[in-house]
């Protein structure tokens, strides 16, 4: 199929680039110039595992184009995914802009029927305001489908060749069996492609990030709790996770949640509630959790240093909000750098992909350290933000000696406080009592 996608962020470039793997013609079309230049240069403008070598082998092969031309890609293609930010608005719903502007630039380039997919998060009715958009400027019949997107990042590529499911609104026969071809080679182990109406499509998006945010937000209030009382939120979670009705995942206490989504989606839905006249109480307590469970391991550090943090340096290990990824949109670590910074304090942080990415919003107002190590030197205090692999086994003798107090404020739980203790550090984790 001649596919294009619109839109070459996280989610456009890995639509695109699987697409593509299974055989498609794929245009992906972005309007960030410099993005595109370096696309075609064979320069993957994002950190995701696995994603480069899918970009190189189908660009290689042909199947995977970039352009700047968003009206050419249209009218080469039969289907079209919009697949553009989606930023909160000042009240918190979230921004069609770029949605729409893409919709009547299709509208503009409509030479034959098309089906127009909606990747992007966007509230109940935006698959309407496009369809809408899009006939304001032609006759032609096209279809509007609404697809929403579930990959995570740091695992975007798996997520996407091997979806759990593959949720689609539609309102024609047609747009369901151009889907179904679409996706078929994706679910061949028998993960369903769940076809239902779009408003419904719209919102199961929303929902998903609703459910997996307020899961955070309970057990990061549980882990708070854990603290007051002497309970271990680990083995707590470890307890709860282990029913086959609650399971396992996103149990995890930690800094907070931040990332791209999970904020804006919840904002957004409060909004449409806000909007609908129906009050989503337990939302805004999940967000308003999240707020202050950022600040955290601030707090703790803050209560390590009597509340005297001027002058200290604070080594931070993990800047991204999430492993495996470089996005630092919305990371705790954001938040409790200016914290600290606000403070008085000196920040050298650490972080194997999202040093760059960090530079762009505290620039030379901490300073940055190529190896875990390097940032130690000089440190008052090791402060862990992100969740990566290399952090879990680190040299702690060479933390104890390097650091000039052997204290580890941890946001992601990831060592054994009794093994800390016996090596001689004083350690806080999240929800694992007061050291
Ligand atoms: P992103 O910011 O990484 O990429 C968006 C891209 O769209 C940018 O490259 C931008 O230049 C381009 N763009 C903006 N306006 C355009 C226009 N008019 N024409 C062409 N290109 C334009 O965003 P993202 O993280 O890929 O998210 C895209 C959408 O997918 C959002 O709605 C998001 O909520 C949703 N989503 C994101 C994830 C994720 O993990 N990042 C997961 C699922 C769904």
């Amino acid at each position: 199929m001649k596919v294009a996608v619109v839109g070459t962020g996280y989610v456009g470039l890995v639509v695109g680039a699987g697409l593509a793997e299974t055989g498609n013609a794929v245009v992906c079309a972005d309007v960030d110039a410099g993005k595109i230049a370096g696309l075609q240069a064979n320069r993957i403008p994002i950190y995701e595992p696995g994603l480069e070598p899918l970009v190189l082998r189908n660009q290689k092969e042909g199947r995977l184009t970039f352009t700047t031309d968003v009206a050419d890609a249209v009218r080469r293609s039969e289907v079209i995914f919009i697949a553009v930010g989606t930023p909160p608005d000042e009240d918190g719903s979230a921004d069609l802009q770029h949605v729409l502007d893409v919709a009547r630039v299709i509208g503009q380039n409509m030479t034959a029927t098309k089906t127009v997919i909606t990747k992007s998060t966007v509230p109940v009715g935006t698959a309407q305001r496009v369809r809408a958009e899009i006939a304001k400027h032609t006759r032609t019949a096209f279809h509007v489908v609404s697809n929403p997107e579930f990959l995570k990042e740091g695992a975007a590529v798996d997520d996407f060749m091997k979806p759990d499911r593959v949720v689609v609104g539609v309102e024609s026969a047609e747009a369901m069996q151009i889907l179904n071809e679409l996706y078929a080679p994706f679910v061949r182990t028998g993960n369903p492609i769940i076809f239902m109406d779009i408003a419904s499509a719209e919102m199961t998006k929303y929902a998903a990030n609703a459910m997996l945010a307020t899961r955070i937000s309970f057990m990061n209030q549980i882990a708070l709790l854990c603290e007051a009382t002497g309970a271990d939120a680990q083995l707590v979670r470890k307890g709860i996770g282990s029913d086959a009705r609650i399971g396992a995942a996103f149990l995890f206490p930690g800094p907070g949640y931040g990332g791209s989504c999970f904020p804006k989606d919840v904002k957004a839905l409060i909004r449409t509630g806000e909007d609908r006249g129906v009050s989503l109480g337990i939302l805004q307590a999940v967000e308003a959790a999240n707020e202050r469970q950022k600040r955290v391991v601030f707090d703790k550090l803050s209560r390590h240093f009597d509340g005297r943090l001027a002058g200290r340096t604070i080594a931070v290990w993990g800047l991204a909000f999430k492993a495996q990824t470089d996005d630092v949109r919305e990371s705790p670590a954001l938040v409790v750098i200016e914290a600290l910074l606000e403070a008085g304090a000196r920040v050298s942080a650490h972080d194997p992909a999202a040093i760059e990415t960090t530079r762009y919003v505290f620039g030379d107002r901490i300073s940055y350290g190529a190896h875990p190590y390097d940032v130690l030197a000089g440190a008052d205090a090791l402060a862990i933000l992100t969740e990566w692999l290399e952090y879990r086994n680190p040299d702690f003798e060479r933390i104890r000696t390097t650091l000039k107090r052997p204290l580890i404020v941890d946001g992601r739980n990831l060592y054994d406080p009794e093994r800390l203790a016996k090596l001689g550090f004083t350690y806080d984790g999240i929800g694992r009592g007061r050291p």
